[in-house]
């Protein structure tokens, strides 16, 4: 029977330097020897990505974005061929891959291209070889044949991209955390671990800011049934771990009983004062300076719009070329959108109304408030964001409230069952 293809995906900060590299190396032999074809995808060593930016800013305040993808996709070069390496030092035999050679094919977006279609067939014919094939992430060839990357934390993408391509059992993704929590652990060192989460709860968590899983990658699993794993590199092999995303039928440990927190930081601000008939007018001129907002808000006299850092250049170009007749004010400084998360938040106003109470009485400024399905949201100063989201944490989840933030239905009815059982049962023992 053939062996089961494993994709493990592994992040800057564990393959910063060459020690790590060959801990990692040691982990992938691991797999292979318990029986896994293993595909592993590598993402630039450390802080190489932001060193080889800082680099082109300080030779050009306006990069191509087209020379910065043939830049950016280098450290990702790098890892996989040490990666490779280090492998063949442990007496396998591994061979490294560019995206491009991966088959992994965007859309023309240079520096943030999306995934069109992966067709892995260089992969394939090597593990048939019995080789293990290491991936460099964050990267993909247009249909022009350019060289393109997936946007900040892009290698997560590549992974679950290559899973699903591949078929594969499952994608680890491992970083230095183990696991998803209820807020960064970083910042709130008692977040509470998720065991595991719905593609969808993940999606948003993701969407919302939380970088331990790119929300890409949380939709190309779910489009294609990717068992996602995220785990810590220095978790044991073959040990049970970390966070599984999956979806969401039949699962008993859902853990956004109470929100998440999650915050995107350091975004691009602007408010445009125009009237609804200038809302075309002002899409076509995104459009045509190839803008996507993180975050937009349309109303009859004005929109709000959230831009990523990255974006910084073409907010600048865009600026520098307005529609007539549009007033654009553009805000000086950095803004945080700091989320609760939780499935069914927009129903219940006391979220909000409780978010905003602790960080007004704590005189932290919020520029504004919104929710959706899954977030209530509150734009602030960037420099306010850890103290806003430590308020945020000890505040909301301390709170008990009237509803119940959504489990899935079957979730709840599995669990309010199993309750009923277990206290019949109680009842009858006494
Ligand atoms: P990698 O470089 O391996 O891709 P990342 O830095 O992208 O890793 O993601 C891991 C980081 O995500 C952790 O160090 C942690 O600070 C941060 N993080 C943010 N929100 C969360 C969360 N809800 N759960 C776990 N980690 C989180
Ligand atoms: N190296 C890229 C980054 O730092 C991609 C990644 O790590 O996923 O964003
Ligand atoms: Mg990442």
């Amino acid at each position: 029977m053939e062996q089961p293809i494993l994709v493990q995906k592994y992040g800057g900060s564990s393959v910063a330097d060459p020690r790590r590299l060959q801990q990692v190396a040691q982990r992938v032999v691991e797999a292979r020897q318990q029986g896994y074809r293993v595909v592993v995808v590598v993402s630039a060593m450390g802080d190489t990505t932001d060193q080889l930016m800082q680099m082109a800013h300080e030779i050009t305040d306006h990069p191509p974005r087209r020379e910065l993808d043939m830049l950016l996709s280098a450290g990702e070069r790098i890892s996989m061929a040490l990666l490779s390496m280090a492998i063949h030092k442990l007496g396998h035999e591994a061979i490294s891959f560019t995206g491009s050679q991966s088959g992994i094919l965007t859309n023309d977006r240079h520096f943030d291209a999306r995934i069109i279609e992966v067709r892995p067939v260089r992969i394939q014919d090597e593990l048939e070889r019995n080789k293990i094939v290491i991936v460099a992430g964050f990267q993909g060839m247009s249909y022009k044949r350019e060289i393109t990357t997936l946007g900040r934390g892009g290698s997560d993408t590549t992974a679950v991209a290559l899973a699903a391509a591949l078929k594969a059992e499952a994608c680890e993704i491992c970083s230095d955390v183990d696991g998803v929590y209820s807020a960064d652990p970083r910042i709130i060192p008692k977040a509470e671990h998720i065991a595991e989460i719905s593609y969808d709860a993940m999606e948003a968590l993701a969407r919302a800011g939380a970088k331990v899983l790119h929300a890409d990658a949380i939709t190309w699993a779910q489009k294609h049934g990717v068992a996602l794993y995220a785990r810590a590199t220095s978790s044991k092999f073959g040990q049970p771990s970390g966070t599984l995303v999956r979806c969401d039928r039949d699962l008993e440990d859902i853990s956004l009983l109470r929100p998440a927190i999650a915050c995107q930081d350091k975004l691009l601000w602007m408010t445009i004062e125009a009237q609804t008939h200038h809302h075309p007018t002002i899409a076509a001129w995104w459009t045509n300076h190839k803008l996507t907002s993180v975050n937009s808000q349309w109303h009859t006299h004005h929109v709000e719009a959230l831009f990523r850092h990255n974006d910084r250049e073409l907010v600048a170009q865009a600026l520098d070329h307005q529609p007539p007749g549009i007033t654009i004010q553009r805000h000086p400084e950095s803004v945080a959108l700091i989320s609760l998360v939780g499935e069914g938040i927009d129903r219940d106003p006391q979220w909000l109304q409780h978010g905003i109470d602790l960080l007004t009485q704590a005189s932290l400024p919020v520029y504004f408030t919104q929710t959706d399905t899954f977030r209530a949201s509150f734009l602030l100063p960037s420099q306010c964001q850890e103290q806003a989201q430590k308020l945020l944490y000890q505040g909301i989840r301390s709170h008990t409230y009237n509803t119940v933030l959504q489990a899935p239905r079957s979730a709840r009815s599995q669990k309010s069952k199993a309750k009923s059982q277990k206290s019949l049962e109680e009842k009858k023992n006494k």
